[in-house]
């Protein structure tokens, strides 16, 4: 498999791709207004305040959206693969793929878990699995 692009990476997302290799799913939290907001941003669309701290995300959540690219193909994806819109247990949501399911299985509200893939020295990215936990819950 060809060498996957790496994420343009800017002072505002340089702690979410820190992070990820550190095996973390980071959330900006405003200082403002506590509100969790994502992808990374300067300032809160709520309250504007640009003073945040990054909080660690349990990493589980359900499927709120999903598409599967066929066109054009890209020679660092296998196909098919899953495009998925996570909401996390947190609230907020985030693109990833989604990984170990047949395509014909995903559904939306689904349970996935995170978990993290090193495609070079430098990149490490989240993907999601199915998992059997209810998200928010304990086991
Ligand atoms: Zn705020």
């Amino acid at each position: 498999m060809a060498t996957r692009p790496a994420p343009a990476i800017s002072p505002d997302t340089e702690f979410f791709w820190r992070g990820l290799r550190e095996h973390k799913l980071l959330i900006q939290r405003c200082n403002g207004c506590t509100a969790l907001r994502h992808p990374p941003r300067p300032m809160c669309p709520g309250c504007r305040s640009l003073d945040w701290t990054a909080v660690e995300s349990s990493g589980r959540g359900t499927v709120f959206s999903y598409v599967m690219p066929h066109q054009p193909r890209f020679p660092f994806f296998d196909y098919p693969y899953i495009v998925v819109l996570v909401e996390l247990a947190e609230g907020v949501r985030l693109v990833s793929n989604l990984c170990d399911i047949d395509p014909a299985d995903v559904a939306v509200g689904m349970p996935v878990e995170v978990f993290y893939q090193r495609f070079d020295d430098d990149l490490v990215l989240h993907q999601f699995r199915p998992s059997s936990r209810v998200p928010g819950g304990s086991r």
